[in-house]
């Protein structure tokens, strides 16, 4: 057998972040490829019936079945949790797989959650409509106002739920005073983290008990693959997600995993690009004719300017701004754009923009939109890895066509 160089004695605790992001994980074959290899296999042979016995005891380490684990997956969940700073991640299919089996495995009939009101129309459907056909109530609440969440706490609530910043209104919450209130009420608190990303914000450290991913987002951030994962604590993972997601089978496939990896590698300088480029551009479209409004975490007309300065490194990739125009002046503006791309994904490196009112949030209803202060002027702008003065300028010629 030939050596492993990437299992040479290390501390990849020790190591920054940046170092984790090309190295966390890293479990070389006997052949010592230099890139993480792609197991694209679903089954495993053992040696003899009393190690397929062992493995199915939970008495041997080893895989059995990539419903239950791969070792690309692996090489990726361990990255991830080095970069989270978790004691234990789970690999999923998507985000909204991240998100459900998150809520799911620990729920049961009769228990109650209480959200924050500004949501991903995914994570809206989930909560308002499909969790309580299996007898799980919910409360929304508004999010920025902690006495809502205490005021929302019934002795059957189980779980906060909360996206901080906000999908598409970019709504900050208080992480620490959120979970908080969780504790003193012994209610957990699981965070959708997809538009901060870890580079810019971990919840952990703020008290959530679970924090959920988009791998498609900003992991990838290349719009080439879907993937999700879950950080927790490990007594989390092993009690809770894994009897949940093992049997229900939103399995992460280990190409996605594969292609996850390789994102990571350029993750923060992606996004630590990504957000200077949204700064200016935010700074320059509050002062731009037609534009009523910008919302954008590190501009000071921010609501919740001095909570994002402190909770946040960076203003994320996102900028939101309304139209004084309504719809019209909104689809004029995304049928003019000659760079930046109409899609409703984002956290990708091509700048992308949409209008949530017809498109991400459009299934969950006028009346939902309203309290979401989701208008129909309002434009969704992912910020890519283009020039900045080039996306200024895309956007500047079309409010003006
Ligand atoms: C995209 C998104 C999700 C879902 O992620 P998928 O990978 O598309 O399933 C969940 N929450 C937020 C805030 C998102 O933006």
């Amino acid at each position: 057998m030939l050596k492993k160089p990437g299992n040479k004695l290390a501390n990849p605790e020790s190591w920054a972040e940046e170092t984790r992001l090309v190295r966390g994980g890293l479990d070389r074959s006997q052949h010592g490829e230099t890139s993480e290899a792609l197991y694209l296999n679903s089954g495993f042979v053992y040696p003899d019936g009393e190690t397929a016995e062992a493995r199915f005891a939970g008495e041997a380490d080893g895989y059995v079945y990539a419903r239950y684990g791969n070792p690309t997956v692996t090489m990726f969940e361990e990255r991830l949790r080095l970069l989270e700073g978790a004691e234990a991640c789970y690999g999923v299919a998507s985000g909204m797989a991240a998100v459900y089996g998150a809520l799911a495995c620990q729920l049961e009939a009769g228990d109650h959650i209480v959200s924050s009101r500004a949501l991903f129309g995914s994570c809206y459907q989930i909560i308002t409509n499909i969790l309580p056909r299996f007898g799980i109530s919910f409360t929304l609440v508004d999010g920025d106002d902690p006495n809502q969440w205490r005021d929302a706490v019934t002795d059957k609530t189980k779980l906060f739920f909360l996206e901080t910043p906000s999908n598409p209104t970019l709504e900050v919450l208080d992480l620490a005073a959120v979970s908080a209130i969780g504790k003193e009420k012994g209610v957990r608190l699981v965070v959708d983290n997809i538009f901060a990303t870890p580079i810019l914000q971990k919840p952990l450290k703020y008290g959530a008990d679970v924090v959920v991913y988009s791998g498609t987002k900003h992991i990838d951030g290349q719009g080439r693959t879907l993937g999700g994962a879950i950080m927790s604590t490990t007594e989390f993972k092993e009690k809770q997600l894994k009897p949940f997601l093992r049997h229900t089978g939103p399995s992460l496939s280990p190409f996605n995993a594969w292609t996850l990896l390789k994102g990571m590698e350029t993750l923060k300088l992606r996004v630590t690009a990504q957000c200077e480029a949204a700064l200016k551009i935010a700074g320059i479209l509050e002062g731009e004719a037609g534009v009523a409004r910008v919302i954008y975490p590190f501009l000071e007309s921010h609501p919740q300017h001095a909570l994002c300065k402190q909770q946040m490194t960076a203003g994320g990739t996102m900028v939101t701004f309304e139209l004084a125009g309504g719809k019209k002046a909104a689809f004029n503006l995304l049928r003019n754009l000659q760079i930046i791309d109409i899609s409703n994904n984002l956290g990708d490196a091509k700048s992308l923009v949409t209008h949530p009112a017809s498109t991400t949030h459009r299934n969950i209803g006028q009346e939902a939109r309203d309290a979401m202060g989701i208008t129909e002027g309002m434009v969704r702008l992912s910020v890519g890895l283009e020039d900045a003065g080039d996306l200024i300028a895309d956007l500047q010629q079309a409010l003006n066509a």
